[in-house]
């Protein structure tokens, strides 16, 4: 019998590769409030320094915007019930940003709100998230801190920075829409202790220590991002953040980084970071000089033996 030709996915394939182009490099001039809670600090400094893109196939952008949705209908809702929601800062017209160590940290908040039935009074920082039905089922069973210690790493830092003691953490089920609700209360230790992590990311000039030396260790290496490049010999992108002559620039407020090379110790130009860098490209024309005299880093290995090793720091401990 004579087989049936393999089923034609156009349509869908054309759905993720028009996400796939509308994608912009997903990289942050900051380091980002939402990862600060992540286990590994070299995985921080990694995200910082632009080491590597993330693949972002059509399909996770697909899902990525399914969560953004999700917050749309939840802000709805809440106004249906009374509470007032501002997930738009009326001074900027944009999403609320909130930031800290010279705009070099921080994070977009979805929302802050008041007139929650359980304490109508009190002004929360709103997170929304979604999760699948086994993540659900652990946040039911065990609270925001026990099973996302990292969204609870990010409310903490919002609440600090926004000066609120409470926040509301509402999320959504992907498999059944059941929802979840928990309010958190400011711990002001772990929130200074979160932004003194997030400084030391930042100011570090090495590699921290890696969180296991087993490339397939589940405390996070065996599902990183960043494991070809550290436990490997994958190649760093090549831009301005992982060159050894950019820095930081104190209140930059942007996330703009100082050029001690080329550019006199004034700010990098913007242009020069991230979109023309690839490990394909290792030599255009405004990147060849840092590339080949001054020392931007050219292999992970070698990067770590030339810059060494910087200490990782103290995180507030986790219930589990
Ligand atoms: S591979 Fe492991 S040690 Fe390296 S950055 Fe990722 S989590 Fe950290």
């Amino acid at each position: 019998m004579a087989l049936l030709p393999a089923p034609q996915t156009r349509t869908v394939d054309a759905i993720y590769a028009w996400h796939e182009a509308a994608d912009r490099d997903g990289f942050r001039p900051h380091l980002g409030a939402s990862l600060v809670g992540l286990r590994c600090d070299r995985a921080l400094w990694y995200s910082f320094r632009w080491v590597a893109r993330a693949v972002r196939t059509g399909r996770i952008l697909r899902l990525f915007e399914t969560g953004n949705l999700e917050e749309k209908r939840l802000v709805t809702e809440l106004r249906r019930i009374g509470v007032t929601i501002l997930d738009i800062d009326p001074a900027t017209g944009r999403q609320w940003r909130l930031q800290a160590l010279g705009g070099h940290f921080g994070g977009s908040v979805d929302a802050v709100g008041v007139g929650f039935p359980e304490a109508p009074k009190t002004w929360h920082i709103v997170e929304f998230k979604t999760h699948n039905s086994k993540s659900f089922a652990d946040l039911r069973a065990n609270g925001v801190e026990a099973a996302k210690y990292q969204h609870w790493a990010q409310v903490q830092v919002y609440m600090y920075l926004a000066g609120l003691d409470r926040a509301m953490y509402l999320a959504v089920c992907k498999n059944d829409d059941a929802l979840y609700q928990e309010r958190i209360r400011l711990d002001t230790e772990a929130a200074k202790l979160f932004i003194t992590r997030a400084e030391r990311v930042i100011d570090a000039t090495a590699p921290p220590d890696r969180i296991s030396e087993d490339p397939d260790s589940r405390l996070g290496c065996r599902w990183c991002g960043y494991r070809g490049v550290c436990h490997f010999d994958a190649q760093p992108l090549l831009n301005c953040r992982t060159c050894r002559h950019s820095s930081p620039i104190a209140n930059a407020h942007d996330g703009t980084r100082r050029c001690r090379s080329m550019n006199n110790g004034k700010a990098a130009p913007r242009t020069f970071i991230s979109r023309h860098s690839s490990p394909a490209r290792r030599s255009p024309p405004t990147l060849g000089a840092l590339g080949s005299t001054t020392g931007c880093l050219t292999g992970a290995s070698g990067a770590t033996r030339a810059l060494g090793h910087d200490r990782p720091v103290q995180l507030p401990a986790r219930r589990r």
